[in-house]
């Protein structure tokens, strides 16, 4: 039951992504959401945040953000296959190795931080798209936030993402795509568009229960795929070189 209730919404939502991709029909020429010869020359780099010995943000359950956005990475990956977008993740378990002379935390996570930008880097015609969650010491906030780096395409990226993540996913969140901090370490170093998805408030309740359900995780990756199909041409002119 539960696996039909899954594929129900999978083809719900695939649905929804080919509607739209149909509703920018003036913006998006049918050769850049579809001409696979140009599309695959841009790879999504699937960014699920923290890992290993970083939990990231802790919900009161004590689940940890790095279990949600390797849930919600993992989702954008296969979303991004029935599309035929090409993926990299920068982890794809819970697991992450360290190099040997990184023994606190502190250390480890600057290892990880560089290996991933390592990964964005070196990775030709690389869109980053960084997961995570957002935390409040206050239990009012919610409500999903993309924030863009200053790098050529991603604030028309964040944007985008932000539209669909209110119409996909939750229609009473208010909140715009702002720009990232210099204070986030992939967003100032990598050279290639990048974005930051905060895809909601562990420290509110209801928002929490529904980060935690299949179903909306899976909203929020469409969300994202959505958006990247309908900047394709886009995304192409900034990224890919000759
Ligand atoms: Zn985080």
């Amino acid at each position: 039951m539960k696996r039909l209730t899954y594929l129900a919404f999978a083809i719900a939502f695939i649905f929804s992504i080919l509607v739209l991709i149909f509703k920018w029909g003036e913006r998006v020429s049918r050769t850049s959401a579809f001409d696979s010869s140009a599309e695959n020359r841009l790879v999504m780099i699937i960014d699920a945040g923290h890992g290993g010995a970083d939990g990231g943000a802790v919900a009161p359950d004590g689940t940890s953000e790095a279990e949600i956005n390797l849930s919600v990475a993992i989702k954008l990956d296969l979303i991004a296959a029935l599309f035929g977008t090409k993926t990299v993740l920068t982890r794809d378990s819970a697991h992450i190795d360290y190099p040997a002379g990184a023994r606190t935390i502190a250390e480890k996570k600057v290892a990880d931080q560089r290996s991933r930008l390592a990964v964005i880097n070196g990775t030709p015609g690389a869109v980053l798209v960084s997961i995570h969650q957002n935390n409040f010491p206050s239990v009012t906030p919610h409500g999903a936030q993309t924030l863009y780096a200053a790098t050529a395409g991603s604030k028309e990226l964040a944007l985008r993402i932000q539209e669909l993540l209110i119409s996909f996913a939750d229609p009473t969140n208010t909140r715009g795509a702002i720009k990232a901090t210099d204070d986030i370490y992939l967003m100032r170093n990598a050279k290639c568009p990048a974005i930051i998805l905060e895809c909601g408030y562990l420290s509110n309740k209801d928002e929490f229960n529904r980060l935690t359900e299949g179903g909306y995780q899976t909203r929020l990756a469409a969300a994202i795929e959505a958006s990247w199909l309908s900047l394709t041409k886009e995304l192409e002119a900034v990224c890919v070189k000759g």
